[in-house]
């Protein structure tokens, strides 16, 4: 941590005047920085995680076409707001932007909090869209990091550590706070993930054409390729389902989940999770009751998720012709005609599942 409080306090005056005198000739023309609005700002970070930036100006302007106020957001229906994500993934990011819009109407008065440890308190917001909305939408003195923001760190103040260890993200945050520290603030945080996702790339960094390359310390060593070290492959669960379907015409029996949980509130074709020995068709017998009739599994559909190896059994199903109660996990199931699927908010693997079922 002192390496890094030290280095950046350092290099503070010329980096601050370098990088922002970049960020004002080249930064990308982005819908939500027009006005810097906090809830269009907000929307922006949240569909930023994880996700290209060129995808989530699509996706940003009809959520905001959509849902234009944090008011109208929290009166919406979860289904919509899913439906509205689609291709987005991690759906999770979704329920909390809903269920943090209802907590600023009733808490807040439908207005985004103006602190760091007001914003803090809200579902969905951690340290880094805490320190992004407070610093963009708000001009604090908030610090961020985020993926880019570390690599950049990483290279520009040489500092080693695994991705991952405590004492590299504290030494990266308490960086980030010295930094962030001065005249605007939203447009120097806005600045250094523009340059780890423009200039500092994670593979061939644009060494040649980077506005700050005379202050970068991992540049003047010869070490940019080692920095920063690689990350621990994380350890994936498999999760292994055994998945119905079932089909009426043009249509396909959806379910749609609890709201919590992997993949919650969203639809998919009706599952259950396999135990240790249990076959597929025996737990689908369990889950869909004694009237419906299993067929032979017919494809495998697998998926790599962050925190899971996922295999689907998919299973050709019967059901009676009237619908009983939705199966255990789930809140509701109907028929869809396939012309209306892509307006329900499913997951990939969903998405990858349905396209093994067409003929
Ligand atoms: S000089 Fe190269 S390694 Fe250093 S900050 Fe710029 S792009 Fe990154």
């Amino acid at each position: 941590m002192t390496n890094s409080v030290e280095r950046a306090t350092e290099l503070k005056r010329e980096l601050r005047t370098q990088l922002l005198r970049w960020f004002d000739r080249s930064k990308r023309d982005l819908p939500w920085r027009k006005s810097r609005e906090p809830y269009g700002v907000w929307v922006s970070e949240i569909m930023l995680q994880q996700t290209q930036v060129e995808r989530v100006v699509r996706y940003w302007t009809k959520f905001l076409a959509k849902f234009p106020t944090v008011k109208s957001l929290a009166a919406a229906p979860l289904e919509e707001v899913l439906g509205l994500w689609t291709g987005l993934g991690y759906y999770s990011r979704a329920r909390n932007l809903h269920v943090a819009a209802q907590e600023i109407v009733a808490r807040f008065e439908g207005e985004l909090p103006d602190s760091v440890d007001a914003l803090l308190t809200l579902p969905g917001f951690g340290r880094y869209t805490a320190g992004a909305v407070a610093s963009i939408a708000f001009e604090l003195e908030a610090p961020l990091v985020d993926g880019n923001v570390a690599r950049v760190f990483s290279r520009l103040l040489e500092l080693d550590g695994v991705p991952g260890e405590k004492a590299r993200e504290a030494g990266l945050w308490a960086a980030a706070e010295v930094l962030v520290s001065g005249a605007r603030p939203g447009d120097w945080n806005q600045a250094l993930m523009e340059l780890g996702a423009t200039v500092c790339l994670p593979q061939n960094p644009l060494c040649l054409v980077c506005p700050v390359r005379a202050s970068c310390k991992a540049l003047a060593s010869g070490r940019v390729d080692e920095l920063p070290r690689p990350k621990k492959p994380p350890k994936r669960k498999r999760l292994e389902l055994a998945v119905a379907v079932a089909r009426r015409g043009d249509e396909v029996l959806l379910a749609r989940r609890e709201e919590k949980g992997l993949f919650g509130g969203l639809w998919e074709l009706p599952g259950i999770e396999l135990v240790l020995g249990a076959t597929s068709d025996r737990a689908l017998q369990k889950l869909l009751g004694k009237k419906a009739a299993i067929g032979p599994e017919f494809s495998v559909v697998e998926r790599t998720l962050t925190h899971r190896e996922l295999v689907m059994r998919l299973h050709p199903v019967a059901l009676p012709k009237k619908l009983a109660a939705p199966p255990p996990g789930y809140l509701e199931w109907r028929w869809v005609p396939r012309a209306e699927l892509a307006a329900l908010g499913m997951s990939s693997a969903t998405q990858g599942a349905l396209a093994e079922t067409t003929d």
